[in-house]
């Protein structure tokens, strides 16, 4: 990911320069992580942009706030308001990345959160593909870091300090030779990858943790099991296991940063198993999913109008 800001952020109820949003060394979102925040594209084609599924961002969103105690809301009017002041103000003409987060800019040596306000800010940056698949698929390494329990955190909430958890296992991962960290919970169970979701292919049935499971609620695995309902496919709820992942047809990996990618292998072991000659190769669903999702985000697609917003 590139790390080139576009000009202007919105900061403190009012939108700035990007460079001119800044926070004290002391704050309190600094020194906990006390945040939570979104992660959402937008993408520009035929002059037009349009956001993928803004408004289901934006309740998650406000739904970690809720569950993080923070106590700050904004409507979905003042929320879509905003986002359009930015993407006007910016003169977007590329795909990008939103981020909008609620955070504490108060300076305090103390978590506790008597007397703590809570805001938003949004930046912006351009972005294009995130992961390449030219080269072949995610290689995975289970991670030794289990991911974290809710009862410890809530996962249904993009919580900032929570990512020390994806931090760690990416870093595990990447210093041993592999792309992503494969997470499970401390029950041996496969939960998701360190950013993005998974969905197993396994004995041709289309197979995920369950929503109680310690993943986030992903708003593109969502989107890519309705994309599979809507092409006929059934989706099954179900606890996934190592030997599942290591006897799969196919793994996917897919959140809004990376879409949809095909994983080749975990632990070195490649996945699929039907046709020797393929494993750890693209596959059926993932040629499906990629290609669908390329035409919703084109306005293509018959979930297109459900799911852009244009501005
Ligand atoms: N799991 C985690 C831990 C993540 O950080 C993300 C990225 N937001 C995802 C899954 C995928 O979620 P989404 O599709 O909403 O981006």
């Amino acid at each position: 990911m590139k790390n080139e800001f576009m000009k202007y952020a919105y900061f403190k109820g009012e939108i700035v320069e990007f460079e001119k949003a800044t926070v004290s060394i002391a704050a309190h979102s600094l020194q906990y992580g006390t945040t939570c925040f979104g992660g959402i594209r937008g993408y520009y084609r035929d002059g037009k942009i349009s956001v993928f599924r803004l408004k289901d961002h934006y309740i998650r969103l406000m739904n970690a706030s809720k569950m993080l105690g923070f106590e700050f809301f904004v409507s979905w009017e003042e929320f879509k308001k905003t986002v359009g002041e930015l993407i006007k103000k910016n003169d977007i003409k590329e795909d990008f990345y939103m981020r909008p987060f609620v955070f504490c800019s108060q300076p305090r040596i103390s978590p506790k959160k008597a007397g703590l306000d809570f805001e938003l800010a949004i930046y912006l940056l351009p972005l294009a593909d995130y992961v390449s698949t030219e080269k072949g698929g995610i290689r995975f390494m289970s991670s030794t870091y289990r991911k974290y329990s809710d009862a410890a955190i809530p996962t249904k909430a993009k919580a900032g300090g929570s990512y020390i958890n994806s931090f760690l296992a990416t870093s595990d991962a990447q210093r041993n030779g592999y792309d992503e960290a494969l997470m499970f919970d401390n029950n041996g169970n496969v939960v998701e990858a360190s950013v993005a979701n998974i969905i197993l292919i396994y004995r041709d049935k289309v197979v995920v943790p369950d929503v109680g499971s310690d993943a986030l609620e992903g708003i593109t695995v969502r989107s890519m099991l309705e994309l599979l309902e809507y092409n006929g496919y059934e989706v099954h709820r179900e606890k996934l296991d190592r030997s599942m992942i290591l006897t799969a047809d196919e793994l996917l990996v897919t959140g809004t940063a990376m879409k949809i990618v095909y994983a080749e292998s975990l632990d070195g072991r490649p996945i699929g198993t039907e046709d020797y000659s393929a494993r750890g190769q693209a596959g059926k669903y993932y040629k499906l999913l990629k290609s669908e999702f390329e035409k919703v985000i084109s306005g293509e697609h018959e979930l297109s109008k459900k799911w852009l917003e244009i501005f």
